[in-house]
């Protein structure tokens, strides 16, 4: 017996896992005691279901595992009744440790998303380093990522990159409140921060139940996610919207379309006429490779400023591209168009810029810059794009022959 004793300690010292356990008592009890393979169980749901005998093991009162074996003998019951004690130790032991290494691995997660949340701000960036960890944390379970989709209340599947889960697809066309499914297979809940509802996370198992200590890890993961997400929507939307390009302080691109979108539509409505201008820098490449793109950006900055004092209170000018600004005027007609784009021509031709501070070490203090402009006049039938389209074609052609110029396309 004290021989049986010391190798089921020695095994019990050894052990550091659930299964590692289960298959060293398996064998031990098997080669003493001739009991079969035994089974360990520590889910409380599965107490009543067993084939063999069992031995229940308890803490203080506590009910807290099972060993089922597949054949009972007197000698075995003998020695349970002096080592049973020892196993159920190791049992909470092994259990506690477990909870503990997922309690770290939890705080661990949430310390990486709060890192996320002060480095990332782009939702292609930040939804793929969100799904890695999930899938490492739940690695019992499936989890999956879901966005709403703008100005709607759908969610789209953002992580992994496909569910075929009928069920799930159900449940997540509209979360918002927490949804376990029936079978506690499925967990859903909201992605809410600063009560918008940004999408929704969601776990799934095929095995056993979602634990309700999951659920609460899920619970939490979830807030501090979705306060990631919503920043990650407001800064896409403030890059969006923000209405003025920082280097020339004219529209950006985004706000001169939608400036656009109203003139054309102002044009039409009072049949107004309406010219759009586009320019291009000529040889812009050139005077960044020579001179270095912090001069480039200088010019970019003055070409903008002389544009600007050259154009009436009501004229729109945007930064259409990187080099290309893009000009709209309203109740202007094309001789007249033809003449301020003429005007423009002649003031940036003329305008000597000093890139001595900026490039110190060489000869050239001054440079001059030239410009080529398209210019059309809205018809009619025209929509929206046409005037940026069509202007822009006769810049093409301004270019190509000869640069500096302004070529109007009468289409
Ligand atoms: P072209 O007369 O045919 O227009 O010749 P180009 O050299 O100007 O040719 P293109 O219009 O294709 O060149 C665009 C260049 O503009 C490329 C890029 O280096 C420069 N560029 C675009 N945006 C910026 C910017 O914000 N700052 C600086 N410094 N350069 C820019
Ligand atoms: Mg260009
Ligand atoms: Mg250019």
């Amino acid at each position: 017996m004290l021989d049986k004793i010391s190798k089921l300690s020695h095994i019990l010292n050894e052990s550091f896992s659930e299964k590692s356990l289960e298959s060293s008592l398996s064998k031990f009890f098997e080669q003493n005691f001739s009991t079969g393979e035994i089974k360990i169980e520590t889910d409380k749901n599965k107490f009543q279901e067993y084939d063999g005998y069992v031995f229940p093991l308890y803490k203080h009162k506590k009910h807290i595992a099972n060993i089922e074996f597949s054949r009972r003998t007197d000698e075995l019951d003998d020695f349970l009744a002096i080592v049973g004690q020892f196993i159920s130790l190791k049992i909470q032991n092994i259990v506690l440790s477990k909870k503990m290494q997922k309690d770290i691995d939890f705080h661990d997660m949430m310390k990486n998303i709060a890192k996320i949340i002060e480095t990332q701000y782009e939702l292609k960036y930040i939804i793929p380093l969100i799904g890695e960890m999930l899938d490492k944390f739940f690695e019992d379970y499936l989890s999956y990522i879901f966005l709403k989709k703008e100005d709607t209340d759908y969610n789209i599947l953002a992580w992994p990159s496909a569910c075929n889960d009928n069920k799930i697809t159900g449940i997540i066309q509209y979360v918002d409140k927490n949804i376990l499914s029936e079978d506690k297979k499925i967990y859903a809940i909201p992605l809410i921060s600063e009560s918008k509802n940004v999408g929704a996370l969601v776990i799934k198992t095929t095995e056993k139940e979602i634990t309700p200590k999951d659920r609460e890890y899920l619970e939490q993961l979830s807030s501090q996610i979705a306060i990631t997400i919503n920043r990650a929507n407001v800064y896409a939307e403030i890059l969006k919207h923000a209405t003025l390009d920082a280097l020339t302080g004219f529209y950006n691109r985004h706000q001169l379309e939608e400036r656009m979108k109203q003139e054309v539509a102002n044009a039409k409505r009072q049949h107004a006429p309406l010219c759009g201008i586009m320019t291009d820098i000529d040889f812009f490449k050139s005077v960044n490779d020579t001179y270095g793109h912090a001069v480039g950006d200088l010019v970019l900055k003055t070409i903008a400023k002389v544009i600007r004092g050259q154009l009436r209170e009501y004229d729109i000018a945007g930064r259409y591209g990187g080099e290309e600004f893009s000009i709209l005027l309203p109740f202007t007609e094309i001789h007249e168009a033809k003449m301020v784009a003429e005007r423009l021509r002649r003031a940036i031709e003329n305008k000597t810029i000093d890139i001595s501070k900026l490039n110190p070490d060489i000869e050239t203090k001054n440079i001059n810059i030239t410009i080529s402009l398209g210019i059309y006049e809205l018809k009619e039938s025209d929509n929206v794009e046409d005037l940026i389209i069509k202007a822009d074609k006769a810049l093409y052609k301004a270019k190509n022959t000869g640069r500096n110029k302004v070529v109007v396309n009468n289409d």
